[in-house]
């Protein structure tokens, strides 16, 4: 499933490609054709996600809510951005945010890509999910729509196809407002200070392991299966601590960690979990996905610090893996 750093990139590409434009939109596939007549003719005016969860709001006062979950993708095709480009778009909405890394250009060897090689204007079409993947050039624009689209926004020089979504539905400011409530903090949507707050004051009262709290989107926003591994690694933590008996200090300082991995997941688009690495040591991990992270899918593999085996549970049904000797 795409973690925060993903839908942030997508919200990202709105907001740069189609953001100001008149869009068509339809349903191709139909099962959304009722939503997108209310929407079709209306101007883009804001690209926003908070968490997993992505809104676009249109001159009409309507906006369209997409949750991707396991299977959801968007294709885009024409003039859109590319990795360089986005970040830039990015530094330009928070100016005083450092860049930390240089995207890289490569495409690693699962594909995840930074989307910093894709081609000249106009033709370009990237997939953008839980991984990036630059495809072939079309032809001509805009190109058909393949398969089952659910919705299709289409301006004079950009087009997102949507397929496989878990929610795709038109909301009022109202509904947007309902939604967002019911998710935790999003460090890129939220001051620092009130979203480590809010995150304490929950997190912190609850029984619940420490290792469940951080998938729970009420909790906190965006942290999905690697980043939850790897953040409780980070911090040495118990994934089975109860949130009750996690220090303050360590809740805090799980949320600017937090934060710091999602800066730099939506500046490189991929997730780079380590860190400490030699510059070389850095450049491989950006082309494999084996040496990126502490902890997730080595169950079985040596600790990178101490040696022990890692093991693998599952927990809120997603495999999670840990370090029994480090995260005591
Ligand atoms: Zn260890």
């Amino acid at each position: 499933m795409p973690e925060g750093h993903s839908v942030h990139r997508i919200a990202n590409q709105f907001e740069q490609s189609f953001v100001g434009h008149r869009a068509a939109v339809s349903s191709p596939q139909g099962r959304f054709a009722a939503g997108a007549e209310r929407l079709d003719g209306a101007t883009m005016v804001t690209a926003k996600a908070v968490g997993k969860q992505m809104f676009l709001e249109f001159d009409n006062g309507l906006w369209l809510h997409v949750h991707l979950g396991l299977y959801g993708a968007w294709d885009f095709a024409g003039e859109i951005a590319t990795g360089h480009s986005m970040a830039e778009s990015r530094r330009r909405r928070a100016a005083t945010r450092k860049s930390e890394n240089a995207p890289e250009n490569a495409p690693d060897d699962d594909g995840e890509h930074s989307m910093a090689s894709i081609g000249a204007p106009r033709t370009s079409r990237v997939r953008m999910a839980e991984q990036e993947k630059a495809e072939d050039d079309i032809e001509s624009f805009p190109p058909e729509p393949v398969g089952q689209v659910r919705v299709r926004l289409l301006t004079d020089t950009a087009v997102g196809d949507l397929r496989g979504p878990t929610k795709c539905e038109v909301l009022d400011a109202a509904g947007v407002d309902m939604a967002i409530a019911k998710l935790g903090p999003d460090p890129l949507v939220d001051s620092p200070k009130k979203g480590a707050d809010r995150f304490v004051s929950v997190a912190g009262k609850k029984r619940t392991p420490i290792g469940l709290l951080l998938m729970d989107q009420s909790v906190v926003s965006g942290i999905g299966n690697i980043y939850r591994a790897e953040l409780l690694f980070r911090a040495r933590l118990d994934p089975h601590t109860p949130g009750n008996q996690v220090p303050e200090e360590v809740l805090r300082a799980l949320y600017k960690d937090w934060t710091k991995l999602l800066k730099s997941g939506v500046e490189l688009g991929q997730m780079m979990t380590m860190d400490g690495l030699t510059k070389a040591q850095h450049a491989k991990a950006l082309r494999s996905r084996a040496d990126r992270h502490w902890v997730y899918h080595r169950e079985g593999l040596p600790c990178r610090v101490c040696g022990t085996n890692i093991v693998m549970e599952m927990a809120a049904g997603r495999k999670l893996y840990w370090c029994p000797t480090d995260q005591t």
